[in-house]
């Protein structure tokens, strides 16, 4: 793949994990009144600002396009002089206590494996931000997957963290193969495809068992078995996030809709969908991108 196409896909990929952000944000409501709008299918016609998802994605982004690799020690930074520029943009409070510990000077392996008493932290903010390193690294699954890893150590150590970052790059190079002709799995095959690329952890056989959900599933029963964020973790959230993609990728807008029908981690399911989804997918709603704050306008991207 030529240098440019590969900058190309990640930017397309982070261009999803933004719109997905973005809209997913704007469900934060009281539950009631979300569900009546995803009933209706009735977007909010204002702007729509981002999230930590993007913001930490854009950090990615800008580490491959100057590197062309995960580079642990520059991505560290990045990512500590963004969450300085403005932190408040829904960072978890684990992220807040490891960034403001890197942007303090600390180095970003002891931050990042001291926390949790020193488990290091599972939580699915290694995931919401993977989707470039797929599209980036797409004609090499081993590099995918080594980069993801590095791209998660930086502030998730421990193993479900990793694994979850993993599998949504895996997944995004198979669905941007998918794209190119070059791979054909679907439904169940695609789900052990992507299981079959991660090291064992509760995220994998989450992931597993995903197969036995069909399409057809009510949300309700598919969160029921999968998660949906609300615990924050990423066994929590990224199995959801592959059975929706895998099963609604043909149409973003589809496949963003059946995402924050899920309500939990709104923002973060809808950012790793979206991420994963804007590399396949046929339709994209043009008209939701003029509400969307975009990547590359904001302060984040320099
Ligand atoms: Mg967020």
């Amino acid at each position: 793949m030529k240098q440019e196409d590969r900058i190309r896909y990640a930017k397309r990929a982070l261009d999803g994990i933004a719109l997905g952000d973005c809209f997913g944000q704007t469900f934060f409501v009281p539950e009631e009144i979300a569900c009546q709008r995803i009933q209706d299918r009735e977007i909010l016609k204002s702007p729509w600002h981002f999230t930590d998802d993007t913001v930490m994605a854009i950090g990615i982004y800008r580490i491959l396009e100057q590197y062309g690799e995960i580079n642990q020690d520059e991505l560290a930074k990045v990512f500590a002089a963004n969450y300085e520029l403005d932190w408040h943009r829904g960072y978890g409070g684990t992220a807040h206590t490891i960034l403001r510990n890197i942007a303090e000077g600390k180095d970003w392996q002891k931050a990042a494996s001291e926390v949790f008493d020193g488990m290091g932290s599972m939580g699915n903010g290694g995931a919401m931000r993977a989707a470039p390193i797929g599209a980036y690294f797409a004609d090499d699954l081993d590099k995918v997957l080594y980069n993801a890893r590095a791209s998660a150590e930086v502030t998730h150590t421990h193993i479900e963290g990793i694994a979850g970052a993993m599998a949504v790059a895996a997944a995004s190079a198979l669905f941007l193969n998918k794209k190119l002709g070059r791979y054909l799995g679907e439904g169940i095959d695609f789900l052990r495809d992507i299981a079959d690329t991660l090291p064992e952890s509760d995220t994998k056989y989450k992931i597993l068992s995903a197969v036995s959900i069909p399409k057809e599933s009510s949300i309700e029963f598919a969160v029921s078995v999968l998660g949906n964020g609300i615990r924050l973790t990423a066994q929590d959230t990224v199995p959801f996030c592959l059975w929706c993609a895998v099963y609604f990728y043909a149409s973003m807008e589809e496949a963003l809709w059946t995402a924050v029908s899920a309500l939990g981690d709104r923002d973060t399911i809808c950012a790793i969908v979206g991420g994963m989804v804007s590399l396949v997918a046929d339709e994209l709603p043009q008209q939701w991108f003029r509400y969307m704050e975009a990547p590359e306008k904001s302060v984040f991207f320099k």
